[in-house]
């Protein structure tokens, strides 16, 4: 899909689409040091759009900024307004918001600090793994590439660079006819998907991987875990095999983009009955009255437009 949009706010102020460029010299694009974030807003029950956990993810982008030693040079706050700008500038009522700071174009080599350059652009995005895995279920590959050590990626942070691991694993699962990939930790443990994190459902039990696993913190997951508790799932954050995965009753991943999308397959082994199973369709539903604004106990998630 080619992304279109009205203007994108570049450097503090919105500018017209055609507009929003940078130097080929641009230090993340050698180097790969921008951190990003992916947000969605939904239409809310008036039809206007609501951002779904805007400040958590604009705290992340910080973080992430604060762990590769690059200064955002706008407030936070500042960042969060341009978000609500963006979406209304362009007329969308739903859509995705992609948030990046990088480092601009000044002096050139990997230890280079240059000027920090802050874009947000926002465009329609259906979703990420397509409606029909949504509704049925995606096939998942396990891949050959590894998530990186912790003390090699930094996984509280959404750094570009880190995305070349995430791009190869997902190129691999696609040609290889896949929807997604899941990586494994550097001991063998299941750690996430390419963009997503990953839940599995074992005898009413949801188990995810802890966060000292080398995994994103991701906001989705985050949300499932508090929506599981408000619907009285146990839930376990521990880290589980790759056979383990291969008997779960239900799998799924969670992403801004992917939200919550079940997993019907892995390797080619169908998981439980092979379809979304009751726990996966009960916590989508919730996610995604939530995200909507029709869930008065998460309205607090939501920033409107
Ligand atoms: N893991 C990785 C590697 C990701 O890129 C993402 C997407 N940001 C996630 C997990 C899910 O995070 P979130 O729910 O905050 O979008």
């Amino acid at each position: 899909m080619t992304i279109k949009a009205d203007t994108i706010w570049l450097d503090g102020k919105l500018v017209p689409f055609a507009d929003a460029k940078v130097h080929v010299l641009t230090h993340a694009l050698h180097y790969g040091m921008g951190v990003f974030e992916g947000i969605r807003a939904y239409a809310g029950p008036d039809g206007r759009a609501q951002i779904f956990r805007l400040r958590e993810h604009i705290q992340r982008l910080y973080d992430s900024a604060h762990i590769v030693l690059m200064e955002i040079p706008f407030p936070l706050e500042q960042l969060e307004q341009a978000c609500v700008e963006v979406l209304r500038s362009n007329k969308l009522d739903a859509g995705y918001l992609r948030p990046l700071a990088f480092f601009g174009a000044g002096a050139m080599g990997v230890g280079a600090v240059n000027p920090v350059q802050v874009a947000i652009a926002a465009w329609p995005w259906a979703s990420y793994l397509g409606d029909e895995g949504l509704k049925k279920g995606i096939r998942a590959k396990v891949s050959s590439y590894t998530r990186m050590h912790v003390n090699v990626q930094m996984v509280r942070a959404k750094v570009s660079g880190q995305y070349v691991n995430s791009f190869l694993a997902n190129r691999e699962a696609a040609l290889s006819g896949y929807e997604e990939a899941i990586l494994l930790d550097t001991e063998g443990y299941v750690a996430e998907g390419s963009g997503e994190n990953i839940f599995l459902v074992k005898d009413g039990v949801l188990q995810t991987p802890p966060l000292s696993s080398p995994v994103l913190a991701g906001i989705t997951r985050d949300s499932v875990l508090r929506i599981a508790r408000d619907l009285q799932i146990p839930i376990r954050e521990e880290k589980f095999t790759r056979d383990t995965m291969y008997l779960a009753d239900e799998l799924f991943m969670t992403g801004t983009a992917a939200e919550v999308t079940p997993v019907r397959e892995v390797d080619n082994r169908r998981i439980g009955k092979g379809e979304p199973g009751p726990v996966t369709k009960r916590i989508q539903d919730t996610y995604f009255k939530a995200v909507r604004g029709e869930e008065p106990r998460y309205r607090s998630w939501l920033t409107p437009v």
